[in-house]
Parts: C-alpha cells; sequence; structure tokens
C-alpha cells in the first residue's frame, strides 16, 4: 500500500453497509474501528466491484479511512448534528500510526492526506472539489490548508508514543 487518504463519510455516528462498501475502515463516535467489506489489499490492484471506492482517482494503493460523521454539515457555522468528535478524531489517529507501521508507510504529504487534499493536487478527477476534510470541529481555530499537516503530526505523534 502507498498512502492512506482520510475522509468524513457525511454520514452519522455509525457506519450503514452502504459506507463499508466505500471505506477499509470507519471510526464510529466513540473511537471503535469497524472493517468495511474490502481490505486495504483489494485496493493494490483495483478490479470493478471488488475494491473500496473512496477517493476518485485516487483508489489504487489506497487506504481509505473515514470518520462516521458529518451528516449535514454546511460550513463551520453550521456543522450539522453529527461533529466529528475529539475522542473519535484521536482514536483514528492513533489507528492511523497502526497502519503506518504495519505498512511501513512514512508520514508525509504523499503518504497521508485527506480526500480535499487529494482534490486539490489532483484537480482533473472527480476527487476536485471534496470538502472532507475542510472543517476539524474539536480544532475549529485550524483552516481547511491545515488540518492535513497537523492530522500527520497527530499520527507522527503517536507512532512516536508507540502504538
Ligand atoms: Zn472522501
Amino acid at each position: 500500500m502507498k498512502r492512506i487518504i482520510i475522509h468524513w463519510s457525511a454520514g452519522g455516528y455509525y457506519p450503514t453497509d452502504f459506507e463499508k462498501e466505500h471505506y477499509h475502515f470507519l471510526v464510529d463516535k466513540d473511537g471503535k474501528i469497524h472493517t468495511g467489506k474490502f481490505r486495504p489489499e483489494d485496493n493494490e490492484f483495483c478490479k470493478p466491484g471488488r475494491y473500496a471506492a473512496h477517493t476518485g482517482g485516487g483508489n489504487t494503493g489506497s487506504i481509505g479511512v473515514a470518520f462516521c460523521a458529518m451528516a449535514g454539515f454546511k460550513n463551520s457555522a453550521q456543522t450539522g448534528n453529527f461533529p466529528i468528535l475529539k475522542k473519535q478524531f484521536e482514536c483514528a489517529m492513533e489507528f492511523c500510526a497502526r497502519l503506518v507501521n504495519k505498512y511501513g508507510l512514512e508520514i508525509n504529504p504523499q503518504t497521508i492526506m485527506t480526500h480535499y487534499e487529494f482534490g486539490l493536487k489532483n484537480p482533473r478527477t472527480t476527487s476536485a472539489g471534496k470538502i472532507d476534510i475542510i472543517y476539524l470541529p474539536p480544532y475549529p481555530w485550524l483552516s481547511r490548508d491545515d488540518i492535513g499537516s497537523f492530522i500527520r503530526s497527530k499520527i507522527k505523534w503517536y507512532k512516536i508514543k508507540g502504538v
């Protein structure tokens, strides 16, 4: 695997069967990790209908991790009834550090990114304009372009701390 792409589901706090088809791992409101229908390895060579389609134009080699949250999000003033929670966020970061260890990934903007960042770098894909993650409710002072590096820094911290 070459990278982890981090999403929000734009759904409720617990994964649905539909969401499980699209992400490898889904983090619920309590920080519990749910496994999706497909394994990360199924995305090494994406065969139609047999991989987790989470990032248009970027699924090959990509592990998809999603926060179960953010249904109804409009903007930082109207975040809906399912904002990402602090515990949920931290558990996801710790889990990503485990994935980093398991797959021997580095932690840099090419290997750990949000779907939003992927869309910025790949404007000709269907990921262009994706808004996950442009707002992180537990850390509302972060701007959309700071969230990726904040996430990488968090994952680094968990990795160094030991997971
Ligand atoms: Zn996404």
